[in-house]
């Protein structure tokens, strides 16, 4: 099977509406597709629906910012409760730390020479509860002051550009607590990628797994190379947690990170699956 567990859609930072996004994951040949947006699961109804007409799976996740020693992790949440309320407030929370950060960015951006005005960032986010980064370079773009959106990364808002801003992101071990309470499985995005590969030593996520009972972590993504992806994968192989595969699918966003271009196995699915079950079993006890 062709499995694709990690996505955005324009709820997000994505370009495609949750729709779209599903009739491409039809075209790509995918046979399961996980909408994972930020900070938020508003994309999850249309893409349900989106995913029953065109014929494609879909497993409902949220990728949540957390932090660990003051580094952005990010955290996947798959099968969680979409109406746990402890997990919905602290939703909230890291979406009005997204709201505080936008003035002090575009302050910076103004010092820089380069302005643009909310209203601007606005029109690019349309309605999506989720203000990104991303959001801001594509109105830079639309200036025409860069010709896309990894160029603005590059001169501004990178986390070591002139322009970067801190915003609220959640205590990592809280974040995986959340999602389970949640009923949720807790797997963590790119633990080698750039930000979190500096506090995620693999004897962190050995610590993360027997400690704060981690599910597992992506194994398989652009954010990692091939010596990277076999150290990971063997380390998931020993601790006996989850190791996916996605391609991190933010459509003209990214253009390097074509759907299905990195995949999950037919068996750490199976498990996905497995451990999804039991934790909404788990979930249902406790209530
Ligand atoms: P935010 O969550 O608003 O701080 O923005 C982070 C998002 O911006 C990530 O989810 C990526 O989609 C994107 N992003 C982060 N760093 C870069 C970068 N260096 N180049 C391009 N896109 C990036
Ligand atoms: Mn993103
Ligand atoms: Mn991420
Ligand atoms: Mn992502």
């Amino acid at each position: 099977m062709r499995i694709d567990l990690h996505t955005h859609s324009n709820v997000s930072d994505g370009t495609d509406t949750p729709s779209a996004l599903m009739g491409k994951a039809r075209e790509a040949g995918l046979d399961v597709i996980g909408l994972a947006d930020h900070d938020t699961f508003a994309g999850l109804a249309e893409a349900y629906a989106a995913a029953a007409e065109v014929g494609v799976e879909l497993v409902p996740a949220m990728e949540m910012s957390c932090e660990l020693r003051g580094r952005s992790v990010h955290l996947l949440a798959y099968g969680a409760d979409v109406g746990d309320e402890a997990l919905l407030a602290e939703l909230v929370r890291i979406r009005e730390g997204r709201d505080q950060r936008l003035p002090k960015v575009l302050a910076k951006l103004a010092e820089l020479g380069v302005p643009v005005s909310e209203e601007e960032v606005a029109a690019q986010v349309g309605d999506a509860p989720s203000i990104g980064r991303p959001h801001i370079a594509d109105a830079l773009v639309a200036r025409g002051y860069v010709p896309n959106r990894d160029e603005a990364f590059v001169r501004w808002l990178a986390d070591d550009g002139p322009a970067y801003v801190e915003r609220y992101a959640t205590e990592l071990a809280t974040g995986i607590e959340l999602v389970h309470a949640a009923g949720g499985v807790a797997v963590i995005a790119h633990p080698w990628g750039r930000g979190s590969i500096a506090v995620l030593e693999s004897e962190v996520l050995e610590g993360l797994v027997t400690e704060h009972g981690l599910d597992g972590f992506e194994v398989d993504h652009n954010d990692h190379d091939q010596s990277q992806r076999a150290e990971l994968r063997r380390l998931a192989g020993r601790l006996e947690v989850l190791g996916t595969g996605s391609s991190d699918y933010h459509g003209l966003g990214k253009q390097d990170h074509a759907l299905g271009c990195n995949l999950t196995s037919d068996e750490a699915y199976a498990a996905l699956r497995e451990r999804m079950n039991r934790a909404r079993m788990d979930q249902l006890d406790r209530s």
